[in-house]
């Protein structure tokens, strides 16, 4: 039996439509921000791999430091006991991340960073008897498939199924300068009557949603308000972590900083799953008590694994060169210049940029874009191309790892030109 036919015997997908699916295409090797298939193909990852390789596949010295982690500490228990990897890494990020930021707590993947953010935050209210429990969180907003994740997570085709399960969250539109007002005045109505214990948001982009991106001004606003209100803010950086906004982390673009922060998929540079969920010292100092029942009890078993913190050490070596920063500039700017030149394009609605991130919104007669029909047609003409472009309905984007070239970023844009003619 070929690997196709197994997997069809064997295997279930994420997000796949089992019966009507294409049959997966067989990768055999990654290098740089090529895949190669069975038959010799190669097709530049122009996403990442759902948005988390930032170095290029079997990148050289991440590999080596990952290497060198499995023959000394592939994993231990993380109660009790700890180790350097998790210790450096945590005073790393740290460095990087928002100064208000003091503890790193690790899990597994960006549905647990979020999931632990959600529980922290109530938990902090419970520990002071404060009775707060409502969460603000966006329209549109993906925050991950766990049941937390869920719940603040917009309700749409992804969770029908489970909408009876979920808990009950106020949804706020994204903030622009026309409902900006409209918008605080809300979230100060709520906070009067009822008790909202914190505001979740993906930071200036939301990324399933259709790369939906809106102004750090308009956020900042709403932070201040939060904290004005004594509503703990969460910002899900999992996405736009790692320099995908243009900046470390999309925080660094405002002027009020999350209490709380999630981080996944950049982390590893692509490597291992990994999660992280930093919080600022006031959150952690509620847990801190005589009283045992105020302990934080979460955990999994493969917290703070050693060899994905080392493929996360290996990655933020990358990240603090300044060639890295100048390829995300150079990103950056190609899809600027891209974006002048393509924007008009008739069969287009919008072309939007931010950091490293080019998204296309195709015109089409369909409503609900993640079922949209477009959806497939982009993917096979792009696979054809030899570039993977895993579109969000009729939303395609370009998400590319930062080792991309000039060239290799102009052969994804001409095959678009093509496409759109
Ligand atoms: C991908 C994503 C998640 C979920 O992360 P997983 O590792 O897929 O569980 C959560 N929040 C945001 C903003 C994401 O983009």
């Amino acid at each position: 039996m070929s690997i196709q036919q197994k997997d069809k015997q064997f295997v279930w997908h994420p997000f796949t439509h089992q019966l009507t699916a294409n049959p997966p295409i067989n990768i055999v090797k990654g290098e740089g921000v090529c895949f190669f298939d069975e038959e010799g193909n190669k097709y530049i990852d122009a996403i990442s791999s759902w948005w988390v390789n930032l170095h290029g596949h079997c990148n050289p010295y991440i590999s080596k430091k990952v290497s060198e982690q499995l023959v000394q500490l592939e994993h231990s228990i993380f109660s009790d006991f700890t180790h350097e990897p998790a210790v450096t890494l945590a005073e790393r990020l740290l460095q990087h991340l928002p100064k208000n930021q003091s503890k790193i707590f690790y899990s597994d993947n960006g549905s647990t960073a979020v999931e632990v953010a959600l529980k922290m935050t109530l938990q902090y209210w419970h520990n002071q008897k404060i009775n707060k429990t409502l969460f603000i969180a966006f329209e549109n907003a993906y925050h991950g498939d766990t049941f937390g994740g869920m719940s603040v997570g917009a309700r749409n085709v992804f969770n029908n199924a489970f909408e009876n399960s979920l808990f009950d969250v106020a949804h706020i539109p994204l903030p622009t300068k026309e409902n900006i007002n409209e918008i605080k005045e809300v979230i100060q109505v709520w906070s009067a009557q009822h008790e909202i214990a914190g505001f979740i948001f993906e930071p200036l982009v939301q990324g399933a949603a259709g790369m939906l991106m809106y102004d750090a001004d308009c956020l900042d606003e709403l932070m201040l308000l939060c904290k004005e209100n004594n509503i703990i803010t969460i910002a899900d950086e999992v996405m736009t972590g790692f320099g995908r906004t243009g900046k470390f982390f999309a925080n660094d673009h405002l002027k009020n900083k999350a209490d709380i922060i999630c981080l996944s998929k950049g982390l590893t540079g692509g490597y291992m799953p990994m999660g992280v969920t930093s919080c600022a010292q006031f959150i952690y100092d509620a847990f801190l008590s005589e009283d045992k029942t105020k302990t934080f009890f979460h955990g999994h078993s493969y917290t703070a694994n050693p060899t994905a913190c080392s493929a996360a050490l290996a990655s933020l070596d990358l990240l603090e060169k300044e060639e890295t920063w100048h390829q995300i500039k150079m990103i950056e700017d190609a899809h600027q210049q891209f974006k002048l030149k393509i924007g008009t394009n008739s069969k287009l609605n919008d072309v939007r940029v931010r950091g490293t991130i080019i998204a296309f919104e195709l015109k089409t007669e369909e409503h609900s874009h993640y079922l949209n029909n477009a959806s497939q047609s982009i993917t096979d003409f792009f696979l054809q191309k030899g570039v993977l472009l895993r579109p969000l309905g009729n939303i395609f984007y370009i998400l590319p790892p930062y080792v991309i070239t000039k060239e290799e970023l102009s052969y994804i844009y001409s095959s678009i030109e093509e496409f759109l003619k």
